[in-house]
């Protein structure tokens, strides 16, 4: 008979454990608490205007890489999509606004604008970008012989970076350059204690062409996948909270949602650790990693997610940063001094002819905002209408106009996150890529717990789309492993 088993979560690591199963000829049903799949990586439409919350730099997008590889497996990337690449992006900083160049000759040229005397700390900078453009990032870690020959052989650039790298933080290597322009450039472009492999590996994917948007966003994309994995005959169950994951004998036998118990031969928790680790499991197994990590680790800061459908175009770029010395208020008493906005202008199928799909994101505080959902659903929709306009208000300053054009408004704040996924404390991408974290390997395996594994983006530090879809396909071969024993 054929093996069964049950995946927590249909996000892109759920799908991508899913598919990989199904094609082992194993029998796969997925439950997810929302009404879509996707989970953080999701896009809505509403009239006419599609907003991408997810997709600003896809790592492995370019073919030829192990990634791109394993889009092209779950279908999160065809043949034949095409993938946009901005050329740069724009910060404002300390009452200037610069045009960062994504390609190495010119950002090394416009690091040297801004410093003389940091000239050979510069070239050092751009040598390792360099390294990081040239080399191919591994997709996981090896699990056999010649995969760790192939490894060792593409990925040494990579390698030599994380070891030179890891335990410095971007604010480390930042001081070490004399210009404060410099210095300033580089903390803006990740925040400070995140590790400089951070830094090194987000300019490099994404000045050799490896890190775009492909068209259609994370909504085609995630249709793609779920197409893929209900073609290979997998099945998902919507607005299935798993409540409880059984263990009977040491082993996973099942889960249970809305209080009925569903059977399995193995269990994929693809998807919150905190919620796996507390609630499902009910806080009975100690992980090694996770425990201390979710206790300890520095996470994503929450987001704010206010999209704008604009009856015009005003010539906004992928991303742009504004100061706001005044102040935009996220919350009572909490004022936020900058903002992000981006534009899908690039992409026709985002926004009616003519017309612009733009996005603003900042960060914004849970507690205030969960608690509000929780206490008064009335205030906290004032409330969110009240941020829209604050935020408006804001871009008006800066792009006169704005506001006189806006038709559709969507608001999302930290607590639909954590409504819509279930997210631990609002952060969209696990735990941060500081030196100390990713020092940490994350085990998938839960001790005392056979056939069942996590996967995702709690289990590879840094999350991101990309170990959410390696990652599923690295649960797929440990439950695989299980089944045959
Ligand atoms: C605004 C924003 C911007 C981002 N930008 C980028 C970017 O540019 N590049 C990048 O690489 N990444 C980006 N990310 C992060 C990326 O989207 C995530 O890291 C990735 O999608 C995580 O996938 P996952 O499958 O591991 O987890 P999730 O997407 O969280 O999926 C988990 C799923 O499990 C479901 N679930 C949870 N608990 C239960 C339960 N008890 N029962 C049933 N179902 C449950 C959830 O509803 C969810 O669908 C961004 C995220 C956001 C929000």
């Amino acid at each position: 008979m054929k093996k069964k088993v049950i995946i927590i979560g249909a996000g892109l690591a759920g799908l991508s454990t899913g598919i990989y199963l199904q094609q082992s000829g194993i029998d796969t049903e997925i439950f997810e608490l929302s009404g879509w799949a996707g989970g953080m990586c999701s896009a809505w439409v509403r009239n006419g205007y599609r907003f991408d919350g997810c997709i600003h730099w896809m790592v492995g997008t370019k073919p030829g890489n192990d990634y791109n590889r394993l889009y092209r497996e779950v279908g999160a990337l065809e043949e034949n999509t095409v993938i946009y690449n901005s050329d740069s992006i724009f910060l404002e900083l300390s009452g200037t606004m610069y045009e960062i160049p994504m390609e190495i000759s010119k950002f090394r040229a416009f690091l040297h604008t801004l410093s003389e005397e940091d000239g050979e700390k510069i070239d050092a900078l751009c040598d390792d970008i360099t390294v990081m453009i040239r080399t191919k990032m591994p997709a996981g870690a090896p699990s056999n012989l010649s995969e760790l020959l192939g490894f060792v052989r593409h990925s040494r650039g990579f390698i030599k970076l994380a070891r030179k790298h890891i335990g410095r933080t971007v604010r480390e290597v930042a001081q070490t350059m004399e210009s404060p322009s410099v210095r300033e450039v580089l903390t803006s472009l990740l925040p400070p204690d995140f590790s400089a492999v951070a830094l090194f590996m987000m300019l490099g994917t994404r000045m050799g062409g490896n890190a775009g948007y492909p068209m259609g966003g994370a909504l085609e994309m995630i249709r793609r996948m779920e197409a893929k994995y209900r073609g290979l005959g997998g099945k998902i169950n919507f607005h299935a909270r798993v409540e409880e994951i059984v263990i009977e004998n040491g082993r996973a036998a099942g889960v249970r949602s809305k209080g009925t118990f569903y059977p399995a031969d193995a269990v994929v928790a693809a998807c919150d650790a905190h919620d796996t680790l507390q609630n499902m499991l009910g806080g009975n197994y100690e992980h090694p990693q996770l425990n201390k990590l979710l206790k300890t680790a520095t996470l994503f800061d929450p987001l704010a997610v206010i999209s704008f459908g604009l009856t015009k175009k005003f010539g906004i770029p992928y991303s742009k940063t504004y100061e706001c010395p005044e102040g935009i208020a996220v919350a009572p008493g909490v004022l936020q001094h900058s903002f992000s906005i981006r534009s899908f202008d690039f992409d026709p199928s985002a926004a009616p002819d003519g017309c612009s799909s733009v996005m603003v994101m900042t960060g914004a505080p849970l507690d205030y905002w969960q608690k509000l959902r929780s206490e008064d659903p009335e205030e906290y929709a004032k409330q969110k209408q009240k941020l829209a306009a604050t935020i408006a208000e804001a871009v008006e300053r800066r792009i006169p106009g704005f506001k006189e054009a806006v038709c559709v408004v969507d608001i999302a704040t930290p607590a639909t996150y954590v409504r819509l996924a279930n997210l631990y404390r609002g952060s969209f991408e696990g735990f941060a890529p500081t030196p100390a974290a990713l020092k940490t390997t994350i085990k998938k395996r839960v001790p005392g717990i056979r056939n069942f594994c996590m996967c995702g983006q709690w289990t590879t530090t840094g999350g991101g789309i990309c170990s959410a879809v390696s990652d599923g396909r690295r649960a797929a071969k440990l439950i695989t492993k299980d089944l045959k024993r």
